[in-house]
């Protein structure tokens, strides 16, 4: 065939015109596979590896490629008793990756920032009712209210949670461009946000001030965020209360100013004095419970001076009941109690900010994820969270 300069500027339109997104349903970066692997949780303990065709995209639907994902307490009550009654179901909602194929109708994120193939990507909630929400509306629906991907029952796309090599993101959903965070920061953005929203909720009790000792009792990865997001936003006089040394020292790296070992003493007076000690003699202004120990609970009151506040976070679930006196713990002190449940859609923004500014003043948010597994290897990460060997424990793709 003789290729003059006619035949050029027609070949060179045939391209342009399959490039334009009305001519083809979605746009890709390159070749996509047809199938994929996700990880299905079939019954009580078992994980297996599943291959799914990857489903053609609509209109307002993005084929992301999963770079990683963490492990979440939530998981492993899920893998260990399927409490939502989810089975079968492939889980993983701390997950985050690259767009590879977006749907001609999505242009913009939940923040209104633009999204393109390539970019990287978190989901939040999935509002199906009313997909129009934006992290703008002042709603106060949290995940108890809304789907969330990695926590839905299966369906005929099967590819609606982040243990996968591929995730499809539907119409819906709450979405954010996150292209200027690194892959560790990624990972921390779901847990980090159940930390921002705790402060948040502190906050409305007007108590908690920069000056404030706080107390932080439990030093998993939770209390440890809470930790990093205190002192990020310039609370000094932090104390750190748990019974491991290791995690103790962790605590320090996060901001604790100071940390008191409950191992050290004999009973919950003791106890209650050292704490008091290390805020300064009159307890805590303000105390986060992050563990979910019913006794940790009644314990957390005597840390709290007279007029303190208390966020209580720590049971995502039923962990039983716990004894309080009402009059020594919370009349006659006249304290604060706020409790905090996950988060909202506004909290995603704040932790974004918060996890470029940890990174900035040198908290070392990334060593907090302790082990890291492939996908194949999902059952050992489950087992390795359950056990409480390490911190945060994630999958990451190659
Ligand atoms: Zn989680």
């Amino acid at each position: 065939m003789d290729i003059n300069s006619a035949n050029i500027e027609q070949i060179v339109r045939q391209v342009l015109e399959g490039m334009n997104t009305s001519a083809a349903p979605a746009a890709s970066a390159g070749p996509v596979p047809t199938k994929c692997k996700a990880a299905v949780l079939t019954g009580i303990e078992k994980v297996e590896l599943k291959e799914f065709p990857i489903p053609e995209l609509g209109d307002d639907d993005m084929l992301v490629k999963v770079e990683g994902c963490g492990v979440c307490g939530t998981d492993a009550h899920e893998y260990k008793r399927d409490p939502f009654g989810l089975i079968p179901t492939v889980l993983g909602h701390e997950g985050t990756g690259e767009i590879v194929k977006i749907g001609k109708n999505v242009k913009v994120d939940s923040a209104g920032k633009p999204l393109k193939v390539g970019d990287k990507v978190v989901t939040c909630l999935i509002f199906k009712d009313s997909p129009e929400i934006t992290m703008y509306d002042l709603n106060k629906k949290n995940v108890g209210s809304a789907d969330v991907y990695g926590l839905m029952p299966d369906d005929n796309v099967h590819l609606n949670g982040w243990f996968a090599d591929y995730i499809v993101i539907r119409k819906g959903s709450t979405v954010f461009n996150v292209s200027d965070l690194d892959l560790d920061s990624r990972v921390l953005i779901e847990p980090s946000a159940v930390l921002i929203h705790a402060v948040e909720r502190a906050k409305t009790t007007g108590i908690l001030r920069f000056n404030s000792h706080v107390v932080v009792q439990g030093c998993g990865p939770i209390g440890l965020i809470c930790i990093a997001v205190l002192r990020t936003m310039g609370v000094e006089n932090i104390v750190a209360v748990d019974g491991e040394e290791k995690r103790l020292e962790f605590a320090k790296k996060m901001g604790a100013d100071k940390t008191v070992n409950f191992k050290n003493y004999k009973d919950i007076d003791a106890l209650a004095n050292a704490v008091k000690d290390a805020c300064g003699g009159l307890g805590a202004e303000f105390a986060f419970q992050c563990t979910g120990s019913p006794v940790a609970h009644s314990n957390i009151y005597k840390f709290i001076r007279a007029g303190g506040g208390l966020c209580e976070l720590g049971f995502f679930v039923n962990g039983g009941d716990a004894t309080i006196n009402p009059h020594f713990d919370i009349c006659q002190k006249e304290i604060v109690t706020v409790g905090s449940w996950t988060y909202e859609l506004r909290d995603y923004a704040t932790t974004f900010d918060f996890l470029k500014r940890a990174k900035a003043i040198g908290i070392p948010m990334s060593d907090l994820i302790t082990h890291r597994f492939p996908l194949e290897q999902i059952d050992e990460a489950f087992k390795t969270n359950i056990s409480m060997q390490g911190l945060k424990v994630a999958i990451y793709n190659k």
